[in-house]
């Protein structure tokens, strides 16, 4: 097949590019590189034995969607391009729902414009909102907390009315829990710019010594050792589940929301544990006050996943912690 990766310089994105051009699929990525360096290009030419072909585009220019979906004869779309950062949708929410909703608008207008009509969408699990029950499964409530997952929300909608209006329409929301971790060969990972907003890179530049210590937001939750809980996943695994949702929807059209996760629950101390075991060293904590707007425990009910696309996460904590280690090693702050 002929994929078409929008965002796929990003974090998820790369990972997936890389394994679906491993299992015989030819990949085009569209980016406008605002949150993604195009070194990382070269990375996944380093990782592949071959260039990629990349689009330097942004998801909201219609026409030159519409024209690489043509040029490259595309057969299916992965949307990932989109905003991520929760606080900085809450400062600034038209920026959020214009990119994020916007861009998803503009992508699909240029599929229905071309004729093609399998996407696979970026969605979260923060679609859930306040856990009415644990583990979430996909029938659970949809209340987003912040305008970064109500765009994740509406996106989903409008893509439930869009398979409503044409049943050729073969549509996967992949609504991921946590995704850590890197390549096995340290090339591309997280790298976020400045002070990370979530744990494992936080933790892998106090690691580093990039940052002094690390602060561990809130130990009183109702919790298995006070501290908060998440569902972390591999972001290798989840890139596999992309390949898995690709397959799924080869045979079946509507549209299908998904939870990507592992259905294990660990706390901020176990993975720090975990972390702490992989370099061999304690790492300088803090117990500080809870971060506002976290919630304290959720986690993914995976059976959907299993049954419908034959798909479960494979690897362990470990296996997070070291291949994150790894990239951290290979990249190193110009300081360090
Ligand atoms: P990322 O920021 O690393 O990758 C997103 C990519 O999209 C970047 O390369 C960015 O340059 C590109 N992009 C953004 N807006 C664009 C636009 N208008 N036009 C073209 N390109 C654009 O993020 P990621 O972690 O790889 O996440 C990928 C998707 O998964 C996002 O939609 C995100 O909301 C979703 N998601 C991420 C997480 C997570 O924790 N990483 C969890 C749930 C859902
Ligand atoms: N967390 C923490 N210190 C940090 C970053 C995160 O204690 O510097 C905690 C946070 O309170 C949550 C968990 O780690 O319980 C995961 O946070 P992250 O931001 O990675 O993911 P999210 O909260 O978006 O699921």
């Amino acid at each position: 097949m002929r994929i078409l990766l929008t965002g796929g310089a990003g974090y998820i994105g790369s990972h997936t590019a890389v394994v679906l051009t491993q299992a015989g699929h030819e990949v085009v990525i569209l980016d406008n590189f605002c949150n993604s360096q195009r070194s990382v290009l070269e990375r996944l030419k380093s990782i592949l034995g071959k260039g990629l072909l990349c689009i330097d585009v942004d998801v909201r220019n219609t026409a030159s969607v519409s024209k690489a979906l043509r040029d490259y004869q595309i057969d299916a779309v992965i949307h990932f391009a989109g905003l991520k950062a929760v606080g900085e949708s809450v400062q600034n929410p038209l920026k959020y729902y214009a990119n994020n909703v916007q861009g998803s608008i503009s992508v699909l207008q240029a599929m229905q414009e071309v004729g093609i009509k399998t996407f696979v969408f970026s969605s979260s699990a923060t679609v859930y909102g306040d856990p009415k029950y644990l583990p979430y499964d996909e029938d659970h409530p949809t209340q987003p907390m912040n305008p970064y997952g109500w765009t994740k929300l509406q996106v989903e909608e409008i893509l439930h009315d869009l398979s409503k209006s044409d049943p050729q329409w073969k549509i996967s929301c992949l609504r991921y829990f946590n995704p850590v971790g890197a390549h096995d060969s340290g090339l591309i990972g997280e790298d976020p710019n400045g002070i990370p907003n979530n744990l494992m890179p936080f933790i892998s530049k106090v690691a580093s010594g990039e940052l002094p210590q690390l602060n561990i937001f809130g130990n009183d939750y109702l919790s298995k050792d006070g501290t908060g809980e998440r569902d972390y996943i591999h972001v290798m695994d989840l890139a596999d589940g992309h390949m898995a949702a690709l397959d799924f929807l080869s045979n079946n059209s509507g549209w299908h929301a998904i939870n990507l996760g592992t259905g294990v629950s660990t706390s901020v101390l176990e993975l720090v544990e975990a972390f702490e075991g992989v370099i061999h060293k304690k790492l300088p904590k803090e117990f500080v006050e809870r971060r506002p707007g976290d919630l304290p425990i959720y986690y993914a009910k995976v059976d959907k996943a299993k049954n419908t696309l034959g798909w479960e996460a494979k690897r362990s904590l470990q296996d997070m912690c070291r291949s994150s280690w790894d990239f951290k090693k290979k990249n190193l702050s110009p300081a360090q």
